[in-house]
């Protein structure tokens, strides 16, 4: 019998696997079998691991090894993409998005430069390398995943903000929305770039965060490209330092900036008021990137708040010298605010300014606005909340 360990048995490496099958008197080939059938095969009922002894399996869901995250709805919007609502064991849901990409597709926008993919900071490469080979790039799926239940970082213009931190998720809640993904993709369809971009902020999630970031990228698991796998984050200097240590700089990172002023930026995220500007630029400047990589800039653009040209000639100049590709995001409405996107004059005005300074910046267009894409919408939706609104 499997002794019950402190990692959760999805959350745990081959080596640690290896203790465990020990445990029950196996080998050490069990350990790879059962890893493999978890994170390659995407199998999480030991009763389905038919390689295993029956004794073993047995072991195995007594040890606690089974789904941990279960479908609670799913939608698609009329782009493909697919919004998934799912229950954890303990009734807490939380949220992931498939986001096919559709280099190629319809533009709502006039705009030459302007990519089609959602807040996939990851999907980008695939994008260019589809328009320079002449591929068809439509079968590529980037997974927008989820760190916690809500968000502790209160940011204004997002929906997970307004709910508030109800708790981490363990490194196999986070890895499990990627095995439920992977299921969900359509035939054709390949899982391509994975992005923390859900609901919460992963680096205030970092343990867990950073283990699933060594599971998704395991060779004999998904497998994952390092450089496929996007780290979204608010600002947390030291997790940013900490991340660019542990992983050498390979995962993506990708920051949401919002604005070039420390004013302005405290009043849209809170957590620039303990990490203001120019700390968090500091920190960006250290991070250990591989060359040829750029840091993404996420740049949400609100109207009134942080939309005009003077703020895009202060963003070029703040982002000078740093290897970046800058995404201009317009503000997802959402119903618990006033708050809104600009108009399209606008966002081109402020697009133009930047790649004027020799930036790549990209406008993205808004993905799934049918079944409340946005970050923490649909997790939103249905439940009660106390709206609190900064600035
Ligand atoms: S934008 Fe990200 S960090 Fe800010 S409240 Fe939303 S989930 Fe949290």
């Amino acid at each position: 019998m499997i002794a019950k360990a402190e990692t959760p048995p999805i959350a745990r490496t081959p080596e640690e696997w290896g203790e465990a099958v020990r445990a029950m008197g196996g080998r050490g080939f069990h350990a790879r079998q059962i890893f493999r059938w978890i994170h390659a095969r995407g199998v999480t009922e030991p009763d389905k691991m038919s390689d295993l002894p029956g004794a073993m399996r047995a072991a195995l869901t007594e040890g606690g090894l089974g789904q941990v995250v279960a479908i609670a709805e799913e939608r698609r919007a009329a782009d493909d993409t697919r919004k998934i609502l799912g229950r954890l064991r303990d009734g807490a849901t939380i949220e992931t998005v498939l986001i096919p990409n559709v280099t190629g597709g319809k533009s709502s926008l006039p705009n030459p430069v302007e990519q089609d993919a959602d807040a996939s900071a990851a999907a980008d490469d695939d994008e260019e390398a589809a328009a320079e080979t002449g591929a068809d790039p439509v079968t590529r799926v980037t997974q927008c995943i989820s760190t916690q239940v809500g968000c502790a970082m209160g940011c204004v213009f997002c929906a997970s903000g307004q709910a508030g931190l109800k708790r981490h998720l363990g490194a196999d809640e986070i890895v499990a929305q990627v095995l439920l993904g992977r299921s969900r993709l359509d035939p054709g369809e390949q899982l391509r770039n994975v992005v923390y971009m859900g609901m919460g902020e992963p680096l205030h999630n970092y343990e867990a965060t950073a283990r699933s970031l060594a599971l998704l990228t395991h060779q004999d698991g998904i497998g994952l490209s390092s450089r496929r796998v996007t780290v979204s984050t608010s600002g947390l200097v030291p997790e940013i330092e900490r991340l660019g240590k542990d992983f050498g700089g390979n995962i993506g990172l990708a920051i949401s900036l919002h604005a070039a002023d420390d004013e302005t930026r405290s009043r849209l995220l809170p957590i620039n008021k303990k990490y203001p500007l120019p700390k968090l630029m500091a920190a960006l400047r250290a991070y250990p990137l591989p060359s040829r990589r750029r840091i993404t800039i996420e740049y949400t653009l609100v109207s009134g708040r942080n939309d005009n040209v003077d703020e895009a000639r202060k963003l070029s100049r703040l982002l000078r010298g740093l290897p970046v590709k800058i995404n201009l995001i317009p503000m997802n409405p959402i119903s618990e605010s006033a708050l809104g996107p600009p108009d399209l004059s606008s966002v081109l005005a402020f697009q133009q300014v930047l790649c004027d300074d020799g930036y790549s910046c990209f406008i993205r267009r808004r993905r799934g606005d049918d079944v409340s894409a946005a970050c923490g919408q649909l997790a939103l939706a249905g439940a009660k909340r106390k709206i609190r609104l900064v600035g």
